[in-house]
């Protein structure tokens, strides 16, 4: 969606100072000079954040930082425009995932340290005692134990609440932004996943209980490649390596390919599904009193203590399941 400048120099203007633009964003379309472009994306960052009401006073926030460009860059505008009235605290989840993890890990305790923020590193292995790297071939040899990153996910999410109740945080911000939103919303549709659909947006993701810490996103209308721009502008380091060895077979690679299809010929494509989404979202709420009865129905995991309306949380009923494969 945003585009480095590629025309000579002087062509395009900045529209706000008249001075050489270095961006272009094409759904404007809007020309900016770095210093513009980084005010820009700074106002919507706290727009967002004001307008989905993601951040009260006092509150302390967690950030799920993984060292790679989204939730690095979370973290530096937290502290720059919240730390004076809020907390803002860091959690590492190290899946166990040998020169892909621990070298982002460096660069997110790197980040930490420059910031002056405490960060919590929980581990797959300290916590349910087995790594990814131990998990993943199995699952390329069995594919009933499903995919993945959705094996993953699920377990990342668990101990990412877990590790936000142990700090005592209000708030988990995660670093999805605007694509990844998209993305979602296009793959809920397609796989018929009502419930995932309904309770995506801002502050959503999982269910509404005490059990759970409410998770944030405050980039939710920020698109993923002005995210890099910004970084670039301002030196922010992150991880940039190769991706996840195991995530090629995520199934969201091809939901990613056919967006960014559709917002190279149709600029605003991201946007406008967010938008629909949003106006559709007071017509989805309208199944409230089920999500009450399902509150009422959860009791505790017996292994790690997460909500559940069974014995064992999804994630322990997982790890179980390879575990008995080890
Ligand atoms: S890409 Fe998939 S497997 Fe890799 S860390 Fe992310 S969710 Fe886990
Ligand atoms: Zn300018
Ligand atoms: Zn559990």
């Amino acid at each position: 969606m945003a585009k480095k400048e590629k025309e000579p120099a002087g062509q395009k203007k900045c529209d706000r100072c008249g001075a050489k633009a270095a961006i272009t964003l094409a759904y404007g379309p809007h020309h900016f000079c770095e210093k513009h472009f980084t005010d820009f994306f700074e106002k919507r960052f706290r727009k967002t954040a004001r307008k989905y009401g993601l951040i009260r006073n006092g509150e302390k926030i967690l950030v799920a930082l993984s060292g790679g460009k989204d939730s690095t860059l979370l973290l530096h505008l937290l502290k720059k425009f919240y730390s004076r009235n809020h907390k803002i605290e860091a959690l590492i989840i190290d899946e166990g995932i040998s020169g892909y993890r621990d070298e982002a890990i460096k660069i997110a305790v790197k980040n930490c340290k420059k910031l002056g923020v405490k960060p919590k590193i929980v581990s797959f292995k300290k916590e349910f005692g087995v790594t990814n790297d131990k998990i993943m071939p199995l699952i390329f040899k069995n594919s009933k134990l499903g995919g993945t990153c959705a094996f993953c996910g699920t377990m990342r999410r668990n101990l990412m609440n877990r590790g936000a109740k142990r700090l005592g945080a209000d708030k988990l911000a995660t670093g999805h932004n605007l694509d990844d939103e998209a993305q979602s919303i296009l793959m809920n549709i397609f796989n018929n996943d009502f419930e995932r659909f309904r309770r995506t947006g801002a502050t959503a993701g999982v269910m509404e209980h005490n059990g759970f810490v409410k998770r944030i996103k405050p980039f939710y209308e920020t698109p993923e490649d002005e995210i890099l721009a910004y970084c670039s502008f301002r030196g922010i380091e992150h991880f940039s390596g190769d991706c996840c060895p195991y995530s090629w077979t995520a199934k969201r690679n091809e939901y990613r390919k056919i967006i960014d299809d559709l917002e190279k010929k149709f600029p605003n494509t991201k946007f406008s599904l967010l938008r629909f989404y949003e106006n559709l979202k007071p017509l989805l709420a309208q199944k409230k009193g089920e999500k009450k009865a399902a509150k009422k129905a959860l009791g505790k995991c017996e292994k790690c203590g997460e909500p559940t309306e069974h014995e064992l949380c999804m994630a322990c009923k997982q790890v179980k399941k390879i575990i008995d494969l080890i």
